[in-house]
């Protein structure tokens, strides 16, 4: 800082530095505050310029060109790093291209084991990735022991993680699957893009990467389609961040800028949302319309020790099954005024969706009913609305549901 400042401001500040900085409210809101020079704005600056001038010749300046470098998607990067724990970050267009980013550190014929109910865009990608002879995909059911020794036993190059899982959240012992896939040889990389860091943090628990859809609880406004990739160590960050320029994958600068926007209230806007799902969960859990809740906060959960040992917090998306089947979650879900009907999660406004007709109608019916999805699921995300008014609105719902079923 060039401005000359009293000493006893000096002092203050001197103590602030020494200060524990590693609360995540203090991650999020301090993200680049007072790191422009040129005015001393508090808040940092938009840069949108694609490209950047050489002072002198053969001097690189700290950024040259956006695809590469820019100060605007760094201060993002570093933020979300910090949050995470780990060494750096790189931040992409969205949570697809930064799955892609960590398949890109593959090599031809290397094997990759991901779990049977992983996001649907990723088994796409994988499948995809699969069928052209880059790569070779082994699905298992993580919560089967013997199922993931099995698969560990081939020698994957890679192990993916999803903890909770879409749409049942089943919990995935985090420490213990990655310890395991280390034994093997394997590399691991945890999509976080459920919990957030706020909620629970895969490299304190020896994961390789972190991998975040953005999109969801990071920015979590639904207004930006975003993705991070984060790295334990520095040399896999410049290794993705060389794939990320390679590929032109980069985020760009305005989303990078809406994003370290919505970053900066992400601890609050989850324990608001957190305890609307808690409450949704209670609520539905006691109702007779419904025949079974999936909220890793209920002590009925098969994942609820694990979740309680190894998150600080439940997250803020539930599922549960309607008696009805489809004609009950039809009226169900166009009985609400509250929630939308909307695929994705995270946002501030709480969204409802039928999983069975959206995001899993591409999988084969049989295959559906044996990952138990079925027509009478619905999963919910809790936004920052009143408790009371998200709770009026479900047993609106439920009572349209009710009716249908008692009606059939
Ligand atoms: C949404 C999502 C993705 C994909 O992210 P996009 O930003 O939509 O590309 C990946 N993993 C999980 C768990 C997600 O929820």
């Amino acid at each position: 800082m060039s401005q000359p400042i009293a000493s006893t401001d000096r002092a203050v500040r001197a103590a602030a530095r020494t200060a524990d900085r590693s609360d995540p409210r203090t991650i999020a809101a301090g993200a680049g505050v007072r790191a422009d020079a040129a005015f001393r704005a508090v808040m940092p600056p938009l840069y949108l310029s694609a490209t950047y001038a050489y002072d002198e010749v053969g001097v690189k300046p700290p950024c040259d060109y956006s695809r590469t470098n820019n100060p605007t998607r760094a201060i993002f990067a570093k933020a979300v790093a910090e949050l995470e724990g780990g060494a750096g970050a790189v931040v992409v267009s969205s949570g697809m291209a930064a799955v892609d980013l960590v398949l890109h550190l593959l090599i031809a014929d290397d094997l990759v084991v991901a779990p049977h109910d992983c996001y649907g865009g990723t088994r796409r990608l994988l499948n995809a990735r699969a069928r052209r002879g880059d790569i070779y995909v082994e699905y298992v059911d993580f919560t089967d022991e013997a199922a993931f020794d099995a698969a560990l036993e081939k020698g994957p190059k890679l192990v993916l993680i999803e903890t909770p899982s879409n749409p049942l959240l089943r919990i995935t012992d985090l420490a213990a699957a990655i310890r395991k896939a280390h034994a093997a040889g394997a590399l691991t990389a945890v999509d976080n893009t459920f919990l957030s860091p706020v909620l629970q943090r895969p490299i304190e628990r020896g994961a390789d990467f972190v991998i975040h859809s953005t999109t969801k609880y990071l920015n979590g406004h639904s207004d930006v389609v975003g993705g991070a990739v984060v790295a334990k160590d520095a040399a896999k960050v410049e290794e993705l961040a060389w794939w990320a320029n390679c590929i032109g994958s980069t985020a760009s600068p305005f989303d990078s800028w809406l994003s370290l926007r919505g970053l900066r209230t992400l601890p609050l806007r989850l324990a608001a949302q957190e305890e609307n799902a808690r409450r949704a969960a209670e609520a539905l859990d006691d109702h007779p319309a419904v025949a079974k809740v999936y909220y890793p906060g209920l002590a009925s959960h098969p994942g609820h020790a694990i979740a309680a040992r190894q998150q600080d917090g439940f997250g803020a998306i539930l599922s549960f099954e309607l008696k009805g089947g489809f004609a009950a979650s039809k009226r169900f879900l166009e009985s609400l005024s509250i929630f939308s009907i909307a695929a994705s999660v995270g946002g501030v406004e709480s969204l409802a969706c039928h999983p069975w007709s959206v995001t899993h109608a591409g999988i084969p019916e049989e295959e559906r009913r044996e990952a138990g999805i079925t027509e009478g699921l619905i999963r919910l995300s809790l936004g920052v609305e009143a408790a009371r008014d998200i709770l009026a609105d479900l047993a609106l719902g439920l009572e349209a549901a009710e009716a249908e079923a008692a009606a059939a």
